[in-house]
């Protein structure tokens, strides 16, 4: 099959447009909610959770938007409907000999809160297909869909919508094993530490900003070098240690040529120092168009193992959420998997899992879009409901694995930072919204293999008027 007779057969998928409407088994319930919560929103077996608020006194009629596709998922004996586009993609990229299937991205957007007791529906349609495309994989093609939910109602034949969900998987040949790049580690490009240089990695690595100064005339310099440019003098080793701010002085947005461990583009700022001297680092959080000469920002430092950390800045201004530590238990997986009411067997069969390839089984992708969820909403409190959520997954989660979820602020208002939302189709589906009420925060979870999930949530306030119609129904 040809490239071209991929890109026909895409083409018809497309124009059939959505598939029949799916009911749920069940309208949306209380006890598969409380299964949920226990699981993935409450304590999730960590003992840093121990003052989470208990499943059983979460009000269990509000209903977690994260939990949309919960509602439709075809249970232990289910299969796909006949006029699925995702199914008969992945058909016809088998039949052109690209087998293997991995999730990449999973952009949900709720249109408004779902209700106890409302009947739901779910159709798809085929969105987008990319390829063929060299990836760390494999040669492949980005496959995306779109599911729609609409609660049914008698009234109304269509029934009316209440989220979408872009989902984007790569259906990709393998490299051979014996080809492919041990995935245990992300490549970076690492300094070269010289002995002129190696206070200051020393400096990195234990959480400083170290800046050269001449012992005999005060002078500071950076980056360090041998001999002070103001009087001649050979370095003795003297610096002292930056207080962490600065505002950018200049920038360029990298995008070309690719780097290691990076996705593109990447901001790199020159930062001026309070203690004279400027520095270059990359400006994590803040979007390329919302970069400016001025911008106040901190010192932080991007660990890549014990003996390596990267100087690096982030807006001044950004609020960062507690860290959360989710140890991944087997029974957290399984317990995970069978809330979430997927019975795929890599969740929850051990021998199956590593057949297929995996160390053990883990994490599904409901489930990290729920913990995802959680974890902001459990730091937005009350009164805050979440619109969007947009997932670009990584390195699988292991039973075994530490999940670390850190999160930040990166805009308020409209028009995000937005690194990890895919063609601004999060903003295609998100409107109404007054500008100041609206908080886009980053999440980003890391376990063992690295990055398992990076992630964007839109908050809004529910109380102010432009917000989702948040329980008023
Ligand atoms: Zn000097």
């Amino acid at each position: 099959m040809t490239p071209e007779e991929v890109r026909a057969a895409a083409n018809r998928i497309a124009a059939a447009g959505d598939s029949k409407p799916r009911l749920a088994r069940d309208p949306v319930n209380r006890p598969t909610i409380r299964t949920w919560l226990e699981v993935i929103g409450g304590a999730a077996g960590t003992a840093a959770d121990a003052d989470a608020v208990p499943a059983d006194t979460v009000p269990a009629d509000r209903v977690p938007p994260a939990m949309i596709q919960v509602w439709t998922m075809p249970g232990l004996h289910g299969s796909r409907a006949s006029d699925d586009p995702l199914g008969a993609m992945m058909a016809v990229m088998n039949e052109a000999g690209y087998p293997a299937v991995i999730a990449t991205n999973c952009d949900q957007a709720y249109l408004r809160e779902v209700r106890v007791g409302e009947q739901l529906a779910v159709s798809a349609r085929l969105l987008d297909v990319t390829g063929p495309k060299r990836t760390a994989l494999g040669e492949g093609w980005f496959v995306t869909t779109r599911s729609t939910w609409t609660a049914v109602s008698t009234r109304l034949e269509q029934g009316e919508p209440v989220a979408t969900m872009d989902f984007r998987v790569l259906k990709y040949r393998p490299v051979p094993r014996e080809h492919s790049v041990a995935p245990a580690r992300q490549p970076v490009m690492r300094p070269s530490v010289s002995p002129d240089t190696a206070f200051f990695w020393e400096g990195t690595a234990a959480g400083e900003l170290r800046v050269q100064e001449c012992e005999r005339c005060g002078a500071r310099r950076h980056p360090p070098g041998p001999r002070c440019p103001a009087c001649g003098a050979m370095a003795t080793g003297s610096y002292v240690v930056a207080a962490g701010t600065g505002e950018v002085y200049s920038y360029v947005v990298h995008h070309h040529p690719p780097v290691p461990g990076k996705k593109l583009p990447i901001v790199i700022a020159l930062v001026e120092l309070p203690e004279g001297v400027r520095m270059t680092g990359e400006l994590l959080g803040v979007a390329p168009d919302r970069v400016r000469i001025g911008l106040p920002v901190r010192a932080d430092f991007t660990r890549i193992d014990d003996d390596l950390a990267l100087p690096a800045w982030r807006a001044a201004t950004q609020a960062a959420l507690p860290p959360r530590v989710i140890n991944v238990t087997p029974t957290l997986v399984v317990a995970a998997a069978l809330a979430t009411r997927d019975y795929q067997d890599v969740h929850h069969d051990r021998d199956r899992a590593i057949a297929g390839g995996a160390k053990d089984i883990f994490l599904n992708i409901l489930t990290t879009t729920g913990l995802v969820q959680q974890y902001v909403a459990a730091w937005a409190g009350p009164g805050q409901s979440i619109k969007a959520i947009s997932i670009r997954l990584g390195a699988p989660c292991h039973a075994g694995d530490t999940l670390t979820l850190t999160g930040e602020v990166t805009s308020a208002g409209a028009g995000g930072s937005g690194d990890d939302r895919v063609d601004g189709r999060v903003d295609d589906s998100v409107d109404g919204t007054a500008e100041g009420t609206e908080r886009v925060i980053a999440v980003t979870g890391r376990c063992g293999l690295g990055d398992h999930v990076t992630a964007t949530v839109r908050l809004a306030d529910s109380r102010s008027p432009g917000g989702p119609a948040g329980g008023k129904g």
